[in-house]
């Protein structure tokens, strides 16, 4: 969850799965579970508490510190190509990619624009801004090809997803100053060049945040709470979502549910063990729980 936070950008929800939705064999699976942009839910990491089971079953042991063979217990924890789908599918825009600067592998790319007569003025100031940059990043691109356009490069990055553009043409050279775009805004300001690394540390800094922000909002956005099997379904169909409501721990209850909407508990909260009320599917004493269309 720290990791998804601090690096993806990612607001999450973690809690418990529930017996049908744990791993066979495991005493406790755990998930991480992220809200994309069209309501449903996305698992992109597991842990397993294994206990002592697979162990008995390939007969791992050791010896302990008094001598006597021990099953081991053992965990497993994975997080795979699901958690790349969850950063490009819950950050990304109809331009293409929104990458976290954290985890882009490139976070700057300089666009010279120039035309013959200006080729080589424009050139060498782009690169004094580019070697500037560079002492804050080295994750920076100069893009000089010659043989595409610079309307073609835009758009280009932009569907990469590189948090900051920089654009650099013959007038630019003639004011000191740069043009910088954001990504996750698409914004563009005009930026003297004197303080341009500075501000670029800035910006990758505020994008960070801006992306996790939007993040937290798509999540919190997408949270509801429900007493009734009316209000679930009904949200459920339309809106989606992570659907706080009580349930009973009864498989039977857990997939007539799944039976009637597609819904699936997405894990427990910690906080859910202790929210009780009336399970929504058949009324009996319930925890709360948190249901979601998953992918
Ligand atoms: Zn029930």
């Amino acid at each position: 969850k720290k990791f998804a936070r601090e690096v993806l950008a990612l607001e999450t929800l973690t809690g418990i799965k529930s017996e049908s939705e744990k791993f066979a064999g495991a005493n406790d699976t755990y998930g991480v579970e992220a809200m994309m942009q069209d309501g449903k839910s996305l698992q992109f990491g597991t842990s397993h508490n294994l206990g002592q089971n697979f162990a008995k079953v390939f007969n791992i042991q050791f010896t302990n510190k008094d001598g006597e063979l021990e099953y081991p217990w053992q965990t497993s924890w994975g997080v795979s190509t699901r958690m790349m789908g969850a950063v490009i599918m819950s950050h990304s825009d109809d331009n293409g990619l929104v990458l976290p600067p954290k985890v882009a592998p490139i976070k700057v790319v300089i666009i010279p624009i120039y035309s013959d007569d200006n080729k080589d003025e424009v050139l060498e100031y782009s690169r004094e801004v580019y070697n500037d940059i560079k002492e804050v990043t080295e994750d920076i691109e100069f893009d000089d090809r010659d043989f595409v356009s610079a309307g073609y490069k835009f758009n280009e990055w932009e569907k990469k997803g590189v948090p900051i553009r920089i654009e650099i043409g013959p007038r630019d050279l003639e004011n000191n100053q740069c043009v910088i775009v954001r990504r996750d805004t698409l914004e563009k300001n005009k930026l003297p060049v004197s303080n341009v690394s500075e501000y670029v540390q800035n910006l990758l800094d505020e994008i960070q945040k801006n992306i996790l922000k939007r993040s937290e909002e798509l999540l919190i956005s997408n949270t509801y709470s429900v007493d009734s099997y009316e209000e679930f379904k009904d949200i459920i169909s339309t809106n989606r979502g992570f659907v706080h409501a009580h349930w009973c721990g009864n498989p039977d209850c857990e997939e007539g549910i799944k039976v009637d909407t597609k819904a699936t508990t997405r894990c427990q909260t910690e906080e859910g063990k202790d929210n009780t009320g009336p399970c929504i599917y058949c009324g009996e004493h319930g925890e709360e729980w948190v249901f979601g269309i998953s992918y």
